[in-house]
């Protein structure tokens, strides 16, 4: 089902796990899935490795969980190292596969340059090679609260995101974020903008001080200061800093679901514990 239909029929819920580097650990992974399933999500989604690294494993690890029937999915697909014509294999697999919604993404620039196969520069032209393949995909596209780190400025993020609509993007997941005004202000501008297409928030319950200071330095997401000093106290403690993780995330997405949201997605990190906590804290 294209989740775009269950998203206007309801607010939705939904996991994003990453393909494991290795086979032995893709029983973890089904554990974590089967864990969460208890809470009925409606999709899940698998990551596509920096650079296409997880191209066979995404495919498969969505196939499968698609013909599970657990929940509806959908795959990761970067396309800043891949030609078109490997885009359109990629689609083709995915359309035998009955693997009807694609986030459509860039991907980070490669850091060697002979990665770059300089055919598709955006996601905007990765919708637009999926929408002239087949009408038959719902495509999600990212936004960025913060806006984009390689970005000129905020506005002109903002208006790429808008070109995400036009092209034919059904929805938006955002970036991780940690003070809900970034989202609330990015909306806002948005739909000034003319965006209509549902923004769904995206949370990542905090696990790790070091481990999380590297993912937003990564992605150019900022942790407000009051939310640093306490994760500065816990630096050594990842129990107390999951624990703090979860406290956090709960009031974010309880403040999130006051201000009319349409679903919370979820950043699951593969690990069911916080995200489960966290859900029995809630009531969505
Ligand atoms: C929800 C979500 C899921 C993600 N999943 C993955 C994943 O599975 N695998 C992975 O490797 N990475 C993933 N990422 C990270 C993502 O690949 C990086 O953030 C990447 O740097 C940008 O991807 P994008 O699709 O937003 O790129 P783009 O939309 O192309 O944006 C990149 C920059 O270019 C600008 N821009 C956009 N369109 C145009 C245009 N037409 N002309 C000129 N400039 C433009 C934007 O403002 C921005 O500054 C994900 C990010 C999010 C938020």
């Amino acid at each position: 089902m294209k989740i775009i239909n269950i998203i206007n029929k309801k607010k939705t819920l939904s996991f994003e796990f990453f393909p494991p580097k290795t086979e032995s650990n893709l029983g973890n992974l089904n554990k974590t899935i089967s864990d969460l399933s208890e809470f009925n999500p409606d999709f899940v989604s698998f990551t596509y490795g920096a650079g296409g690294s997880t191209r066979k494993l995404t495919l498969e690890i969505s196939q499968k969980t698609k013909e599970s029937e657990i929940t509806e999915v959908m795959s990761h697909l970067t396309c800043i190292t891949h030609s078109k014509s490997e885009i359109i294999e990629m689609l083709s697999a995915y359309k035998k596969s009955n693997i009807e919604n694609i986030i459509a993404l860039r991907g980070d620039i490669p850091n060697n340059s002979n990665d770059l196969k300089k055919e598709i520069h955006h996601a905007t032209d990765l919708i637009e090679i999926i929408k002239n393949y087949s009408d038959d995909f719902c495509i999600a596209a990212a936004c960025y609260p913060e806006s984009h780190p390689e970005s000129i400025s905020k506005n002109d993020d903002l208006k790429f995101t808008k070109l995400k609509q036009s092209k034919g993007a059904d929805f938006f997941i955002t970036q991780l974020f940690f003070n809900n005004s970034d989202f609330f202000s990015f909306r806002e501008k948005a739909i000034k903008l003319g965006i209509t297409i549902p923004i769904i928030p995206a949370i990542m319950p905090i696990t790790s001080t070091r481990q999380i200071r590297k993912f937003t330095n990564l992605c150019g997401a900022s942790i407000p200061d009051s939310l640093n000093k306490k994760l500065e106290n816990s630096i050594n403690n990842d129990e107390e800093t999951t624990k703090f993780g979860i406290e956090f995330a709960t009031m974010q997405i309880n403040e999130l679901l006051n201000n009319d949201i349409p679903g919370i997605h979820f950043y699951s990190l593969n690990k069911s514990r916080s995200v489960k906590e966290v859900l029995n804290n809630i009531n969505i």
